[in-house]
This record gives structure tokens, sequence and C-alpha cells, in this order.
């Protein structure tokens, strides 16, 4: 038996079937019947909604001779000579491929003539804001005076290319994207009229990658029904249609949580394998993280989810030692994902490195750890194998970091201005509590570029410092050095704008992803800060070695020394002299 495609067999066929448009239906039906029909018509909405097939239906129900005004018969000549598919007083044109003056002119000339079974001569004209300005303008006359037994119906995706004089002469008709509940329901009653037996899980999916669009919905269940046959499950529907299994984002977030790098990469090596493109990709790990979040807060039931009990545990019950606030900075660090990736010209390494991103952030508790460790003589004795692994392992980090970062920027580069819409003017960076102080020097630029220059300004010869690092709020003293700090303009500028205090201090929370307990500190420039403050810039490092012992502490351990530094908002280990890997040639 030949195989008759879903979306062609399932057409509406009156206006009753037709589903989402029902507004259109109704106007439509109250203008036939009340006998006011506008001599052009125009139908505009987004692909697959029902636009032409609307058309059709409008056509067959007014040129139907059968005793139902509103309901076309399917018996009369006029029905038969349309659902015979060559119809003589039908004619569909479509303007994307007949765009040109000859082809209007065509029509013009078939308008002259009375229609031979129906009432009227229809002219559906499909994407017709492809036709040529010449087109539209031969088109005009004949729209201004058209013939009594002439109707046109115009189709369009793009209503904005469409030229007012045109615009201004027909009747408009707008097209809702459908709802997923539209979709989905259509579907199940197709289901049930084909005897196939679907689970709602499987509907859903069909109806949330339709994105709106009916026709797209029906193709998507026509692919995965070829594969399927009568029975249809969720895995196998996924498995057609390229669309992520949620054990893949159950797997990537235990990586996450556990700061497992290499299974960040295998999950996305994974899911490549798997025919999975990147869009669908994030857009299915942020819909896991919405319902983990969601099913951890109870905020709504499995049900309103639309995910199974067992599902709703399995959410409540993984990944525990990633916070809720943990898991919005995931979210937000996945949206700016989205935001970059199609500007990318190497989406998978951005992925890939974004994921680690994702997993690197809390690992700077085992950094410190790990450091930690090495100012612990007792641990370090036990195992200098496994200190060396350690240090090794921290140093590929920080190079996955810097990749990222290097990445970002540049990816960042062709839209800064799209970023601008984050923070009130201050890029999406997120960074972790260990990075914040290094990453002030980047912030003040933020700030400045951000044009408020006194606030800008009262911010400089300023450091932030903190101490402690594992408090709620994070404690961040706002310090200004100088041997004569508590005169300095800058402090007071602070101490009299209390409005500049609440700004910085969203500035950092939004950076931080967490809330912020903000003081200001006044105190004299040490040491180490006299000696940068002679040169021009303190690079990084230096800040780094200086605000964090552990640092200096491994550059001690390994008889490591600077030789060269450059500027990355991240600390750069020094190079080891020795038993470090030789071939490392970016510090000579
Ligand atoms: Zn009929």
């Amino acid at each position: 038996m030949a195989y008759v495609a879903m979306a062609r067999k399932w057409r509406p066929q009156s206006f009753d079937d037709m589903v989402g448009q029902e507004h259109i239906a109704k106007t439509l039906q109250n203008a036939i019947e009340g006998g006011r029909l506008h001599h052009a018509f125009l139908f505009t909405g987004t692909r697959g909604v029902g636009k032409t097939t609307s058309a059709r239906i409008l056509a067959r129900t007014l040129n139907c001779t059968g005793g139902d005004p509103l309901h076309p018969c399917g018996q009369c000549e006029s029905c038969k000579d349309i659902l015979g598919g060559n119809p003589m007083d039908v004619f569909e044109i479509d303007a994307a491929s007949n765009t040109g003056v000859d082809n209007i002119r065509d029509v013009i000339e078939r308008v002259q003539y009375p229609p031979v079974i129906g009432k009227y001569k229809i002219f559906i004209l499909d994407e017709v804001h492809m036709l040529t300005s010449g087109a539209f303008n031969a088109l005009l006359k004949t729209l201004e005076e058209p013939p009594e037994h002439v109707i046109f119906i115009f189709a369009t995706t793009e209503v904005n290319k469409v030229p007012q004089t045109i615009l201004s002469r027909v009747q408009r008709f707008d097209f809702k994207r459908l709802t997923v509940e539209q979709i989905r329901s259509r579907l199940r009653y197709i289901c049930e009229q084909e005897g196939i037996n679907a689970t709602d899980e499987a509907l859903d999916i069909f109806a949330e990658k339709a994105d709106g669009s009916m026709r797209d919905g029906l193709t998507y269940f026509d692919q995965a029904y070829a594969f399927t046959g009568n029975e249809m499950n969720a895995d196998a529907v996924r498995s057609v249609l390229g669309i992520p299994p949620v054990e893949l984002f159950f797997t990537l977030i235990s990586a996450i949580e556990s700061h497992d790098l290499k299974e960040c990469f295998k999950m996305v090596d994974d899911a490549c394998k798997r025919g999975i493109e990147f869009t669908p990709l994030l857009d299915g790990f942020g819909k896991f993280l919405r319902n983990l979040l969601y099913a951890r807060l109870d905020a709504f039931s499995p049900d309103a989810l639309n995910i199974s009990e067992e599902l709703y545990t399995k959410y409540k019950s993984c990944a525990l030692e990633l916070k809720n606030g943990d898991i919005l900075r995931i979210s937000k660090m996945l949206i700016d994902l989205q935001a970059t990736l199609r500007y990318s010209t190497n989406p998978r390494l951005l992925v890939e490195t974004t994921f680690a991103r994702m997993a690197w952030l809390d690992r700077l508790t085992d950094l410190r750890r790990a450091l930690a460790a090495i100012n612990d003589p007792s641990k370090a004795n036990a195992s200098d194998e496994a200190l060396k692994k350690k240090v090794t392992e921290v140093q590929n980090m920080l190079d996955a970091e810097e990749e990222a970062k290097a990445l970002r920027q540049r990816e960042e580069s062709p839209f800064a201005a799209l970023q601008q819409d984050f923070a009130g003017g201050y890029n999406g960076d997120i960074y972790s509590r260990y990075e914040i102080s290094a990453a002030w020097g980047a912030i003040k630029t933020h700030i400045a570029d951000s044009g408020d220059f006194a606030f800008s300004v009262a911010l400089n010869d300023t450091v932030l410092e903190t101490i402690d690092l594992k408090a709620t709020p994070f404690p961040i003293a706002l310090t200004y050095l100088g041997d004569t700090a508590s005169d300095a303009w800058g402090i007071k500028q602070m101490e009299e704008h209390p409005e500049y205090m609440e700004r910085l201090k969203q500035i950092l929370e939004e950076k931080l992803q967490t809330p912020v307990l903000l003081t200001l500190k006044t105190r004299a420039f040490n040491e180490t800060e006299l000696q940068i403050r002679k040169q021009a810039q303190m690079s990084p490092y230096e800040l780094d070695l200086e605000k964090e012992p552990y640092l200096a502490k491994l550059k001690d351990l390994f008889r490591a020394e600077l030789i060269y530094s450059h500027k990355l908002n991240r600390p750069v280990v020094p190079q080891q002299a020795e038993s470090c890997d030789a071939d490392g040639d970016e510090n000579s």
C-alpha cells in the first residue's frame, strides 16, 4: 500500500479542521455568511501554520455549489474539479519562482475571463513578497478595479516586504504560531484515527520541536513513523530526530559536579557520534537544568513538567554537591554559550571548553586544597608522584581555562554590542570567588567604558580584597591604596555617594552570581605593591602571587622564577626548570 505522508493525508479540509487559527476561520465564515466578501486577502504568518491550506479551503468553500455555504460538499462539480488537482477556476501560483512582470501579465490576462464552473475565479499567490516591484505595479491596477468574479488570496511569511500600495488594498489575516498543546492534540487525534500507539512523551517531542508549525510537526511525525511504525515511544523518536536523551545530561551534570573534565569532553563526543547537533544539545541541557531546579524546589509537579514520577525523583537526587546557586550559574554560562555559538567557527571547541569551564569553576576549591597539601609537608611527602600529578592537572586546567577565555574573547568581539544587555553595560563574564580580585582590572575597564566618568574615577587606586573565600554573603573590601589613603578623593566619593557602593555591589554580585557583603577599606601600599607600582601596570601574575600565599609556595617548591608574563585574567603558573615537561617554549 502506497504510503501517504501524514502532513498531506491529514491536511485540514474545512475551516472546522483548522487548528490554532479559529479566529481567522470565524472571521472568514462571518464574511461569507454576511455576503461581505473582500476581493483580495493577505494571509501572513510564519511557515507551516496553515496559510496555503486556508487559502485552498477558502477557494473550495467559495466555489462550492452544494447547499452549505460554510462547508464545501466534496460532491459538486466545482469540489470535484478542485479535488481532481487541475482546477479550471482556482490558480495557485508560487510567487517565489514566478517573480517577474510576465508571470503577472499572464495572471492579469486570465482575470478577464469569467469562471468556468464555480462562482469565482480565484488566484492564490504564495510567497507574494518575492514578486519584483515591476510585478507588483502590474498587479496594482487589477487590484484597484477587479472584475466581480475575481478573488485574490496572497500568502506570505514576510509581510514587511509587501509594498504598502498592496497592503492597503487587501484584507489582512495574521496567522498565529501553534502552541505545543494544539500540535500535540492534533497529533493525538491523528494517532487515534490511524491506530498508532504513541506515548504522550513521544508526541511532546514532535510538538516542541515543531516550534509553532503544524506542518513541521507532521513532517517530524512522518519521519519517526517511517522508522517506528505503529509503536511510537520517546526514545525511538529522539533517536530518529537527533534529540539528546536525558541520560546524556545526567552524565554531564555529574561530570560537572565531580569536576571531571574528561567526562565532559566524552559527553560531547558521545552526542556528536549520535548525530545530535549543538543547538538541540544546548536547548536540551537548558531544559534539563530548568527541570532540575524546579524538581529541587518542588516548584512544579512531575505532571506540570511533563515528566514521569521516576524521572522527577532522579532529578531530585542528582548532583547534590551542586547548590542551586551553582545551577543558576551554570545556566547563565549556558545562555552565554548559546548566544555565542552561532558566531563560532569552531562550535565544538566552544561547547567543550564551556562545559569544561563549568566543571572547572568549583574545582578552584580543589586547587586550594592541592596547594594546601603542598603547604603541609606531611601530606606532600606522602607521595611526590601524586603531588606532581596534581600540579600537572592544575596546569592542564589552567590551560583549558586560558583556551576557553581566549576563545571567548575572540568570539565576543564581533558582537560586543549584544553583550551590553548584561548587567547594565557589563559583559557576561562570570568569575569564581578566587578570580574576582584578579578580574577587578577588567571590571574597572568596563565601568570606565560604560561612560560614567565620576564613578569610574572614584575607583582609581583600588584593589578588591577578599577575606573569607567560603563565607556567604561573600565579604569583599574595596580597598584604597596609598600613603594618605584616608584623604584620597576616591574614598570620599564613595562615602558621599552610597549609590556608587550599591552599583558596585550589584556588578560584583552579577559577576560572581552570589550575594556580596561590600565594605570600604584603606591601607598603605605594601612593599610588593610599591615595587609593582613602579611598573606601568601590575601584572595579573604578581597580583595573584601577592594575595595567594600558596602560589608563592608552589613557586618555591619548584624553584621557579618568573621570566615572562603576559596579560591574561588568570594566574600563569611559571615554567619549572628541571623536572616538568621541557618542551614549553611560551616562557622563552
Ligand atoms: Zn461542493
